[in-house]
């Protein structure tokens, strides 16, 4: 029948990375598929896994044997079922965990995160602009906390920055917030550690922990924008990150809004940054109240919830630039949600309306994204740069590997 018949004609292929599938390619892609099931599902039984994934039985045993040498999972508890056998559960190995690295302009903040997600150990430490000394600190923190930790098997160090990482040189490349010339993280930490390192941008990694582990399945447009000391956008569109040449995509945080507007760290001038960063809601707060002795951001929050005025309404300012800038995202990606993570979250009740009602300003047509606050961001950062380790793959080579011939069939599996 016509409407039964397979669309003909030919493919969007992306030639610059392709690689023509081979059965290693389709192994580990049924490998990712069913650690992913034991993520989402566990405990599971290798039936379930079996059903679930619609590999045979003989596969799934090879992978799972697979997966229990590379130490990603264990086998836990024994099901009982009502009748027949009682098969031994497969569950994520929690003696598997990573070093989490989150990198603020003044300070980092150093976690120990399990294959779940949780953080069993945090410490923060101090940062210069002196990039060695500062390094040497991260790494004084980092073996304190593996020598405390004697059980647990170390895969790797993930690390969140304020700033671009070229995905194939696994450098940094901008990063005006920070102010390190030009040097090599990832050498000097894999030196010292002898494990390896992985790097990624603070929103895009914040981004990948939201799709890692709170599972928001089934939406393929989101973007994620953290406010900070500086504001930076993680983008997932179409289903994939999306990086750019060289790492550079999502930069609207350095859009300029006004070319006559007040000096950047990144040196161009009006920046959507300098209007909408936290930096900029305590400049407005300064500006209401020059005599005011100077505060956090966290205090400029206390101080409006206290009912302060002149708090508020900085934050308000704040918030309707946050709205503003979020235009420009609309009109570039048309995400059907938008992430805000950042100290601001904590006040969405009083802020968020501000932001959504500014960004609203801007409907051209179809529907409105949802805009939604990530509490806990810094946990959402420090969990991404977890998920980079976890994932094997850097989040851009996880992007060529789709971009590969071999693509996972409509149910999702490649048999090989
Ligand atoms: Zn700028």
């Amino acid at each position: 029948m016509q409407s039964q018949r397979r669309a003909r004609g030919m493919r969007l292929i992306d030639l610059t990375d392709v690689q023509l599938g081979s059965s290693e390619t389709a192994r580990r892609i049924n490998r990712d598929i069913v650690l992913e099931l034991i993520r989402a599902k566990q405990p599971i039984s290798r039936a379930d896994l079996s059903r679930q994934s619609g590999l045979q039985r003989s596969t799934i045993s090879q992978i799972v044997e697979q997966l229990i040498g590379e130490k990603w999972v264990c086998e836990g508890a024994v099901a009982s079922p009502p009748r027949g056998r009682h098969p031994t559960l497969i569950e994520l190995n929690d003696d598997l965990v990573v070093i989490a690295v989150d990198i603020h302009p003044k300070e980092a903040t150093v976690a120990v995160v399990d294959l779940k997600g949780r953080l069993l150990s945090r410490s923060i430490v101090p940062l210069s602009s002196d990039p060695a000394a500062s390094v040497r600190q991260m790494t004084d923190c980092m073996l304190r906390m593996k020598q405390d930790l004697p059980r647990k098997s170390i895969e790797g160090i993930g690390i969140s920055l304020p700033g671009r990482v070229d995905p194939s040189a696994q450098r940094m490349i901008f990063a005006p917030n920070l102010r390190w010339p030009d040097f090599d993280l990832k050498k000097v930490i894999e030196k010292t550690m002898g494990l390896p390192v992985k790097m990624e941008n603070a929103a895009t990694a914040c981004l990948l922990s939201e799709l890692t582990f709170r599972r928001i399945d089934g939406i393929r447009d989101i973007v994620l924008v953290t406010v900070s000391e500086g504001v930076g956008t993680g983008i997932y569109a179409n289903g994939q990150l999306i990086f750019g040449n060289r790492g550079m995509a999502g930069e609207f945080g350095h859009v300029s809004l006004d070319p006559a507007g007040i000096r950047c760290s990144c040196g161009r001038r009006g920046c959507w940054e300098t209007f909408a960063s936290c930096r900029a809601g305590l400049r407005y707060y300064r500006e209401l109240r020059p005599k005011a002795t100077a505060i956090s951001f966290h205090e400029l929050l206390n101080l409006a919830e206290d009912g302060d005025r002149y708090a508020a309404e900085a934050l308000t300012k704040q918030a309707l630039y946050i709205g503003r800038g979020l235009q420009l995202i609309i009109a570039a990606l048309s995400p059907s949600v938008i992430l805000v993570a950042g100290d601001i979250t904590s006040a969405w009740h009083r802020f968020g309306p501000a932001i959504e009602k500014e960004a609203a300003k801007f409907t051209l047509g179809g529907a409105f994204p949802q805009i939604l606050p990530i509490h806990e961001g810094e946990i959402a950062r420090l969990r991404g740069a977890a998920a980079l380790v976890f994932q094997r793959l850097s989040a851009h080579e996880q992007q060529m590997e789709t971009n590969q011939g071999l693509t996972p069939s409509e149910n999702g599996q490649v048999v090989g």
